[in-house]
C-alpha cells in the first residue's frame, strides 16, 4: 500500500486557487462548515473551474474519511426483467413475452446467490423490474429463504419505486409493505428509483414511476421503521442545473429530518438501447462534476460513492480525488447498466478493487452494507462491532 501524507499536510501541500470569484466566497463557507445554499450549488455546476471545485469536494471528503476508500465484496441479483413500466431512460425492462424477458423461479434465486457465496460476499443488493403477476409473496419469500441460507449475508433490497408497486398490487400501504420486507429479513433498501424529482423531467424518462414525493415519502417511512437506504441521482439525460441542485437539496431535507441515508450515488445515465438512445454518453468532466458538487451539497450524508460499474473504473480512481469515499463492490453479474451499453466489466475480483484504491494514493477499507470494517481470514469473514 503506497505511503499516503496525512490530510492536512496534504491540504497544506496543494493551495486553493482560482479566478473564480464564487468559489472564493465558497471556500470560506466549506472552511467554517457553513451549509451551502441553493444558489452555491448552481454555481458549483456552472463554474468553469472544476479543479477549483474538486478541491473543495476533496476537502470535505479528507475532513471525513481522511484517506480511507470503502468497498465491499457484493452480488447483484435481480430477480426479474419483466417490468410494466417502460421507462425511456431504461434498456433493462422488458414485457413478459418479449426476447430476453426472464423471472428467476425461487430457487433459481438461491442458486444464483450462492454462485457468489464462495467469494463469501457479506450484501445481496436486489432489485429487479415491476412483474405484472408476481405476488407480493414472492418478493417476501426470496427475501426470508435468502435470509435462512445466507444468515450472514445483508440483504439491500428493492427500491422506493418497487416497494411502491409491490404495495399496490397487493393492496397494501408502502408502510405496510416495508413492516412485512422486514419482518421477512429485508436490513436495508438500496437507493435506485430517484431519478431526478422534478416533475418535467420525471414525464420524460420515467412516467410511470411514482413521483417525486412518494419515493421521498418511502424512503422517510423506511428510515422511521429502522431500515437505512441509500439515495441516487440519474444525470446526463434531459435534466438541466436547477433540476440536479432541487434534487440534492430534497434529499438533504430528507436527511435532517431522518438521518437514515448512507450514501449517495451519483449515476451516469448510459443511452444505448433505451428510447432517449439519441442522447450523447455522459463526459468525465460531468461525471467529475457530479461527485463533487454532490459530496459540497449533502452536508449530512456520511459516503458519496463512485460507483464504477457506470464511471468506469478509471473515472471512479479520479473522482476519489474529487470527494468520493467508496467505490461500490465487486458486484459479481452486473445487468442493469450493461444492458445499456455500459462497457465495464460485470465484476471486479477484490484484489482488483483494493489496487484501484492504492493506486489513487488511498487506503482500501473493506466494509459492510452498515460501514462496519470486514476483517477476512481467507475466504471466511466477520464484522468488528
Ligand atoms: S427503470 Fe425500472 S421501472 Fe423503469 S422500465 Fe426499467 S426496470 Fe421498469
Amino acid at each position: 500500500m503506497p505511503e499516503t501524507a496525512p490530510s492536512a499536510v496534504r491540504a497544506r501541500q496543494h493551495d486553493f486557487q482560482t479566478d473564480d470569484q464564487r468559489l472564493l466566497a465558497m471556500r470560506e463557507k466549506v472552511d467554517a462548515g457553513e451549509r451551502l445554499n441553493a444558489k452555491d450549488a448552481l454555481d458549483l455546476y456552472r463554474s468553469p473551474d472544476i479543479l477549483a471545485v474538486g478541491w473543495l469536494a476533496n476537502l470535505v471528503r479528507e475532513r471525513l474519511h481522511g484517506d480511507r476508500t470503502y468497498f465491499n465484496v457484493n452480488r447483484h441479483i435481480n430477480p426479474t426483467n419483466v417490468c410494466v413500466a417502460a421507462c425511456r431512460l431504461c434498456a433493462f425492462g422488458r414485457k413478459k413475452d418479449a426476447p430476453g424477458a426472464y423471472t428467476m423461479a425461487l430457487d433459481e434465486a438461491f442458486e444464483t446467490a450462492a454462485s457468489g457465496y464462495s467469494e463469501a460476499v457479506t450484501e445481496f443488493h436486489i432489485v429487479g423490474g415491476l412483474h405484472p403477476d408476481l405476488p407480493l409473496q414472492y418478493f417476501l419469500d426470496l427475501i426470508s429463504g435468502l435470509k435462512s441460507r445466507f444468515p450472514q449475508v445483508h440483504l439491500k433490497a428493492f427500491t422506493m419505486v418497487e416497494i411502491a408497486y409491490l404495495a399496490r398490487r397487493a393492496k397494501l400501504s408502502n408502510e405496510e409493505t416495508l413492516r412485512r420486507f422486514k419482518q421477512a429479513g429485508l436490513d436495508s433498501l438500496p437507493g435506485g428509483g430517484a431519478e431526478i424529482f422534478a416533475d418535467r423531467v420525471r414525464h420524460i424518462i420515467c412516467d410511470h414511476k411514482i413521483d417525486g414525493d412518494e419515493w421521498l415519502e418511502t424512503a422517510r417511512m423506511a428510515h422511521k421503521m429502522g431500515l437505512r437506504s441509500n439515495a441516487t441521482m440519474l444525470y446526463g439525460h434531459v435534466e438541466n442545473d436547477e433540476d440536479r441542485a432541487d434534487h440534492l437539496l430534497k434529499l438533504r431535507a430528507l436527511q435532517d429530518e431522518t438521518g437514515g441515508f448512507q450514501t449517495f450515488i451519483p449515476l451516469a445515465f448510459h443511452p444505448d438501447n433505451t428510447a432517449l438512445r439519441h442522447l450523447p454518453r455522459t463526459t468525465g468532466m460531468l461525471d467529475i462534476r457530479n461527485v463533487a458538487v454532490s459530496r459540497l451539497v449533502l452536508d449530512n450524508f456520511p459516503h458519496v460513492k463512485a460507483y464504477w460499474q457506470m464511471l468506469t473504473p478509471k473515472i471512479a480512481q479520479i473522482a476519489l480525488r474529487f470527494g468520493a469515499d467508496d467505490i461500490d463492490g465487486t458486484v459479481i453479474e452486473e445487468k442493469i447498466y450493461h444492458d445499456a451499453g455500459a462497457t465495464t466489466p460485470q465484476g471486479m475480483r477484490r484484489q482488483e478493487l483494493m489496487r484501484l484504491i492504492c493506486e489513487a494514493g488511498r487506503e482500501p477499507v473493506e466494509r459492510d452494507t452498515l460501514y462496519r470494517p470486514v476483517l477476512r481470514e481467507e475466504a471466511t469473514f466477520s464484522v468488528s462491532v
